[in-house]
């Protein structure tokens, strides 16, 4: 059977709540809808390499509302793909984040320092230069259901973050800016390739955090929407950073193909802390989101992240997504003291403005990073998140989401399922 044929018959699907939010990401999976990325390598774009930057912003917003149409009429089945133009919404994508690369301000930090090459005297919160490190990718089995389906999500790790959360439960490539492998554009297009056509349901663009890494993930979705094939030194590149190379993987174009081209859902795994112009970007390429929300209204994304302007920031970008009609969950991981600071507002928060999105409640917390005492990392600030959370903890946190008619039980407990039969 094919990967998109045993995904499309996974018993969450029957959960109306998790077959309405994530429609058009089954139907991207199973190939029955073409991709974003597919759609904006149709619609022709309007620029020259001595284009400046002011004028790449002009042509995407003038094309935008294009295609977003475009996207609806597939969406419904109303038209079908057109031809690929050049150059094109993705080529324009791609010229656009390489100028703003050299003040960058992917993400609300808005470090304006330039990023275009390595070296540079100055640096953002993420550490980062021109260079994107991949810490592993392979066929992750542990994502939700509706993720990992039968034959993995196919997860790309890139190191370092624009976060400092001190409990980070991969702190290993999330503190270490030099974990992993430089690899560029094209052989992130080879890795991204490989994990689809070998069955992957989506590809998971993870970190660490993802935004700061934009530059290269836009460039290999460019290739990737322009024909691109990996020749062997492309794939010999790639398998570097394979985590699971020991297992074998068939590869089927059929599972992997719209209309003779290769087809993926792009899944944008992230902290959600980008500014608004990252989300115009990001909104004509990803096909669902998975945002990890994590902290309330409070003070504990200062004292537990680092982070000013969490709240509104997070908030702000998925009131714009779901207000657009965007496929996504939401997970948040419930931590030992937090319920009623961060969980409980949260939950409220979500339930006022977007209560059909499925929330994940995740019960993993284990102390990590800055808060494991057995680590030379450790440190005494955080002694209150040295332990797990309690049952109590987790059960007043479901509690909550149910009191609030949140959409959770399915997303949060379907790993149970197994052993309840
Ligand atoms: S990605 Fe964010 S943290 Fe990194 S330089 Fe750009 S704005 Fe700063």
């Amino acid at each position: 059977m094919l990967a998109t044929e045993s995904f499309d018959r996974l018993w969450v699907w029957d959960d109306p709540a998790l077959g309405g939010a994530l429609n058009w990401y089954r139907q991207v999976a199973t190939n029955r809808r073409p991709a974003k990325f597919r759609i904006a390598a149709t619609v022709p774009a309007q620029f020259t390499p001595s284009s400046d930057e002011t004028a790449l912003w002009a042509e995407l917003d003038r094309l935008t509302p294009e295609f977003l149409a475009c996207w609806q009429d597939i969406r419904v089945g109303r038209t079908t793909l057109a031809p690929v133009q050049r150059p094109n919404l993705l080529d324009l994508c791609d010229a656009l984040v390489r100028r703003w690369l050299a003040h960058c301000t992917f993400c609300r930090w808005n470090c304006r320092v330039d990023r275009s090459h390595d070296g540079s005297s100055r640096i953002g919160a993420c550490k980062l230069g021109e260079a994107s490190r991949v810490s592993s990718h392979f066929h992750h089995p542990g994502e939700e259901l509706v993720y990992r389906g039968t034959a993995g999500s196919g997860t790309i790790f890139f190191t370092s973050c624009n976060m400092r959360c001190a409990f980070c439960q991969n702190g290993d490539i999330s503190t270490d800016k030099d974990n992993g492998i430089d690899t560029d554009g094209r052989t992130l297009a080879a890795i991204a390739w490989t994990l689809r056509m070998e069955g992957c349901h989506n590809v998971n663009w993870v970190g660490g955090e993802v935004t700061i890494h934009l530059h290269r993930i836009v460039e290999a979705i460019a290739l990737l929407g322009n024909g691109f094939k990996p020749g062997p030194a492309d794939l010999a590149r790639a398998r570097r950073t394979r985590a699971d190379r020991f297992c074998w993987h068939d590869t089927r174009a059929e599972d992997a193909s719209y209309a003779g081209h290769l087809n993926a859902p792009m899944l944008w795994n992230s902290n959600f802390f980008m500014t608004d112009e990252a989300m115009k970007i990001l909104r004509l390429l990803m096909d669902v989101w998975l945002p990890d929300f994590k902290f309330g209204p409070g003070r504990c994304a200062m004292t537990l992240a680092k982070t000013p302007w969490y709240w509104e920031t997070v908030t702000g970008n998925l009131l714009m997504l779901h207000g657009a009609g965007e496929d996504m969950t939401i997970r948040h991981l419930v931590m030992p003291g937090h319920v009623e600071c961060c969980t409980v507002p949260m939950l409220d928060w979500l339930a006022r403005h977007m209560p059909d999105v499925p929330i994940n409640i995740m019960d993993q917390y284990r102390p990590d990073n800055f808060c494991e005492p057995g680590s030379d990392k450790y440190r005494p600030e955080y002694a209150a998140l040295t332990r797990g959370i309690t049952r109590a903890e987790f059960s007043a946190a479901c509690a909550h989401a149910a009191s609030r008619g949140i959409k959770f039980e399915t997303i949060t407990f379907e790993k149970a399922r197994r052993f309840l039969g």
